[in-house]
């Protein structure tokens, strides 16, 4: 009977489940990745991610390496009418944007999946097991006991652990034995999406992604890396999706841009895309991430960005529980602080689904004149706030992730704080708090990083604070003017029920 039991069991190898296993890998914890496919999904999916998901690879030591297969994307996105004139630009930074790298960075989803698993294989704690698919699950008061199919043998066994992670995508059999229900969004909508390679460049398509707002054919076309370009084609009343994918459908599609002498197909299929949150995100030792927990329409490109948000959430969470820094209770936090924030990307997605997807002319007509057409309105990602949880403080820029500033030695801030929570702010101050604190600090290993340096002090003084308590997710925990302010946002850090004080 002394079979192993797991830290964790990490249920889905996508990009949920990989940085997951890489940032627990990075804690030590002891993990089991269970992966049904024998191969990384090789549909096309994600191409984009924002500078915060660039931060939690940094985070888990793997920048440089999803830098060698992705590029910054500097000038946004564009969604142009039917004429080509812009309405609205989703903004591009350069690379020292607020997250210290660029706000949008493209790349093709297999090999950033390619990138993450060879990131795993650094772990030995991490161990990770393909073609075994999660059959079922039991719970019990240790831990929870999974049913393993090995699909090349079909032979079955069964794996032990204190806590399991959902990260199994979109039809998720985690959710199911939660038996959460959904918040349903309301787009539902099947678009066709064809990926090209070209054989030479092609000077009349842009480098920014472009949203082709045409009532008569709803498009997206965007550069992906390298020769790889993708569109995104709605599928109309009357579609056929069978003949939609075939080359005789697809060319005359692209036409205005693009002819089969200059590219080639590499794969087109319909996907529905979907606007969903899951209502309950854990139970007991079960939990939910990514595609698993919520589903958004690509119009931002924030899918994947929220399952790799979510597991920044959960990662360090899991270490204190699991090494008894904090009580189970902590993990009620994941869903309270990432479901607000997952759906406030979800409903913009869904807003600019409106825009996109509009087929009936007048109303195409209206909406142009509304924006009007020509002096484009430029926007940024959002950065809402966590919902209630590990945190404490009426407004923003509590609950809202920090940005990354360079420190006057030379090193991103990131790279000083590690997985780690951090203080910021002024010596004085600092030496002044409870003893109470100063033990918690040491508890949680708080990195203890004094004002002197120009760029937080600069960050200090336009909040007209004088501290800032940092999580691990680089999510603002509070502000603090007073030594007793700092005390008292301290008390909201993990901690043990008998050391509550
Ligand atoms: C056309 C399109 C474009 C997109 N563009 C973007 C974009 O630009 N930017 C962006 O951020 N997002 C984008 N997305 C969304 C993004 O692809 C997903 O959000 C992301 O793949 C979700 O990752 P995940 O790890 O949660 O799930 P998945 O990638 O679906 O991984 C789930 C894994 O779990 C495994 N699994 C399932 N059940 C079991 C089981 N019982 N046992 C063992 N293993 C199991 C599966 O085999 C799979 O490997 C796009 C999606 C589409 C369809």
């Amino acid at each position: 009977m002394n079979e192993p039991v797991f830290d964790v069991a990490i249920m889905g190898y996508g990009p949920a489940g990989a940085t997951l296993a890489n940032l627990l890998g990075l804690y030590g914890l002891a993990c089991v990745v269970l992966e049904k496919d024998a191969e990384i999904y090789p549909l096309p999916r994600a191409i984009h991610f924002d500078g915060e998901v660039m931060r939690v690879f940094e985070t888990a030591g793997l920048r440089a390496a999803v830098e060698t297969i992705s590029r910054p994307g500097l000038t946004g996105m564009h969604f142009n009418n039917a004429q080509g004139e812009t309405l609205l630009i989703r903004g591009g930074t350069n690379a020292r944007g607020p997250h210290g790298c660029a706000t949008n960075h493209y790349f093709h989803q297999p090999e950033l999946e390619g990138v993450l698993r060879q990131g795993v294989q650094r772990f030995d704690c991490v161990q990770v097991r393909q073609q075994q698919e999660v059959e079922s699950i039991e719970e019990d008061a240790q831990g929870a006991t999974l049913q393993v199919k090995d699909m090349q043998s079909g032979a079955r066994s069964h794996v032990r652990a204190r806590y399991v992670i959902g990260c199994d995508g979109a039809r998720s059999l985690v959710r199911k034995l939660l038996g959460s229900g959904k918040t349903d969004l309301g787009l539902h909508q099947p678009w066709l999406v064809f990926d090209v390679r070209l054989k030479a460049d092609v000077p009349a398509l842009p480098d920014h992604t472009v949203q082709h707002c045409d009532p008569a054919r709803p498009m997206t076309y965007c550069n992906v890396t390298g020769n790889r370009r993708r569109w995104e084609i709605m599928l109309m009343p009357g579609d056929d999706p069978a003949k939609m994918v075939q080359p005789e459908t697809l060319w005359p599609l692209v036409s205005p841009w693009l002819t089969p002498a200059q590219a080639e197909i590499e794969r087109a299929v319909i996907y529905t895309f979907h606007s969903t949150i899951a209502q309950g995100w854990r139970r007991g030792r079960l939990l939910l991430a990514g595609d698993a927990a919520h589903q958004m329409p690509p119009f931002l490109g924030q899918g994947m960005c929220a399952a790799i948000r979510d597991v920044a959430n959960l990662a360090w969470k899991l270490d204190a529980v699991l090494r008894g820094r904090a009580n189970e209770e902590l993990l009620d936090t994941y869903e309270s602080e990432r479901a607000p924030h997952a759906r406030a990307f979800i409903e913009l997605a869904v807003t600019l689904g409106d825009i996109i997807q509009t087929t009936n002319p007048q109303a195409a007509r209206e909406r142009d004149a509304k924006f009007k057409a020509g002096q484009p309105t430029i926007f940024e990602f959002p950065t809402p706030r966590l919902g209630p949880g590990v945190w404490l403080g009426e407004a923003a820029p509590v609950a809202q992730i920090f940005p990354q500033p360079e420190l006057q030695d030379g090193r991103w801030l990131d790279q000083v704080i590690g997985l780690h929570f951090a203080v910021l702010g002024d010596p004085e101050l600092l030496s002044q708090v409870s003893p109470e604190t100063r033990q918690l600090w040491q508890i949680h290993g708080m990195v203890v990083c004094p004002s002197t340096d120009p760029n937080i002090a600069a960050w200090l003084k336009t909040q007209q604070v004088a501290a800032v308590v940092l999580r691990p997710d680089r999510y603002i925990a509070g502000v603090a003017r007073s030594a007793a302010e700092l005390d008292e946002i301290s008390r909201c850090l993990p901690q043990v029920a008998e050391s509550v004080h």
